[in-house]
């Protein structure tokens, strides 16, 4: 007998004939001997749905007074299905409680939208499961110091499912989702893909930061944090298919080296992209110390997150400096360079570009092999495509490009590290 933690996406809980399969599922898990916390997102298209309507009545503002509403309101979704779920399950035959997260209690900070957990009291969930429930516990919220709702930001599911598994040493924690693992990429981009059957902590979390959506990148860190053994799975195959087939279906978040390594010796282990950022070029700043800094760092008080940094040589004392932000943010960006950054230097030209993808090479044995990039560079030579910028870790290299390529990109890399099916 162990405790599990199962966490069912969106889609997974779309309609009231999915929860009952989710229902179903889980009830088998318990009947199996095993205790169960169930870990729900809202139906599929409810977040969604309840932030529309607090935009067409305001629109979305930054205050805290604004957000803690966006907060009270979203958390509905997950409350509303975790309610269903236990509902369903006493209909299987099977006990149930349900919690909202203020009830367990889900201790967070008050970053409204975007909260993080501190702690998480695990009594009232233990005594439920002692006697002998499946506890369900909302995802994607908490209660910050002053008992208001909070929640951890979209996909915060899989955070809450990780910290709840965390917090009770859960054997495992099982994210049920749409598709059934994690792919070398994205097989909507690359039909392709191939599903891993385990992927090392380390590429997962480079995969999730680098634009991989399977999994919320909080999550991960906390499972790394904390060592919870995490499983991606499909919860579309039939809800009695057996057990230990299941248990081992999916793909497998690893933390062991030995793992990774016999991956069989794939140097790549998957290829990210992301469409979500935007370049700025400054030209012509002057080479001298702390320029870096006065163009940086208004962009960092400004809270704006900077990702990729350029900065070339330097002819006649001048260089060109380029760094890439979310999308979102390059409004606010391009505002502040022109209002305070450019005229401090006395500099005029800047070049900004929205139309561009960043596209990386994700593997652990890239630590151990030389030449990887340079076979990323010749792949997308050979396709005549352009890089803009570079840059490297341990296990990843990125290129920014041209978005138009980006399919382009994504399918000759996974075919040129031979990560087809
Ligand atoms: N319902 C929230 C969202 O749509 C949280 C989640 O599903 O993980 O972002
Ligand atoms: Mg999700």
């Amino acid at each position: 007998m162990s405790l599990i933690v199962h966490k069912y996406g969106g889609t997974s809980m779309g309609s009231t004939e999915r929860i009952r399969l989710v229902a179903k599922r889980v009830a088998k898990w318990a009947r199996a001997g095993h205790q169960i916390v169930v870990v729900p997102s809202a139906m599929s298209g409810e977040t969604n749905r309840l932030l529309g309507l607090a935009k067409e009545l305001a629109p979305a503002k930054e205050t805290a007074a604004y957000q803690r509403e966006l907060d009270m309101l979203a958390s509905t979704g997950e409350q509303a299905s975790s309610a269903l779920l236990a509902v369903a399950l006493q209909a299987e035959g099977m006990p149930s409680v349900s919690y909202a997260g203020w009830q367990v209690a889900i201790k967070t900070d008050s970053s409204f939208t975007k909260a993080r957990i501190e702690s998480i009291d695990d009594k009232r969930i233990k005594a439920d499961l002692d006697a002998g429930k499946v506890v369900i516990v909302t995802g994607f919220q908490g209660v910050d110091p002053d008992g208001n709702i909070t929640t951890l930001g979209r996909g915060g599911s899989d955070t809450s499912a990780v910290a709840v598994a965390a917090a009770l040493s859960a054997a495992e924690c099982l994210i049920y989702t749409d598709v059934d693992g994690v792919y070398t990429t994205d097989p909507r981009v690359e039909p392709n893909a191939r599903r891993m059957p385990r992927v090392s902590f380390e590429e997962m979390l480079e995969m999730a930061s680098l634009g991989s959506k399977v999994l919320q990148i909080r999550s991960v860190e906390f499972a790394g944090k904390y060592k919870v053994p995490l499983r991606v799975l499909s919860s579309f195959t039939p809800w009695d298919i057996n057990i230990d087939e299941e248990a081992k279906s999916g793909t497998l978040i690893t933390f062991e080296e030995e793992g990774a390594s016999t991956m069989e010796a794939a140097v790549v282990s998957g290829i990210a992209f992301n469409r979500d950022e935007a370049k700025i070029s400054i030209l012509g700043v002057p080479d001298k110390p702390g320029i870096a800094y006065q163009i940086l760092g208004a962009v960092a008080d400004a809270n704006i997150e900077v990702d990729m940094i350029i900065q070339n040589i330097s002819k006649d004392g001048k260089t060109d400096f380029s760094f890439t932000v979310h999308r979102n943010d390059f409004a606010r960006v391009t505002d502040l360079l022109k209002a305070k950054v450019l005229p401090s230097l006395g500099v005029t030209d800047f070049v900004g570009d929205t139309k561009i993808c960043k596209v990386s090479i994700v593997g652990i044995g890239m630590r151990s092999h030389v030449g990887v990039a340079s076979k990323m560079f010749r792949c997308l030579s050979e396709e005549g495509i352009n890089i803009q910028m570079i840059s490297t870790s341990e296990i990843k290299t990125s290129v920014v490009i041209d978005e138009k390529y980006m399919e382009l990109a994504v399918r000759s890399l996974h075919k040129a590290f031979d990560l087809e099916a």
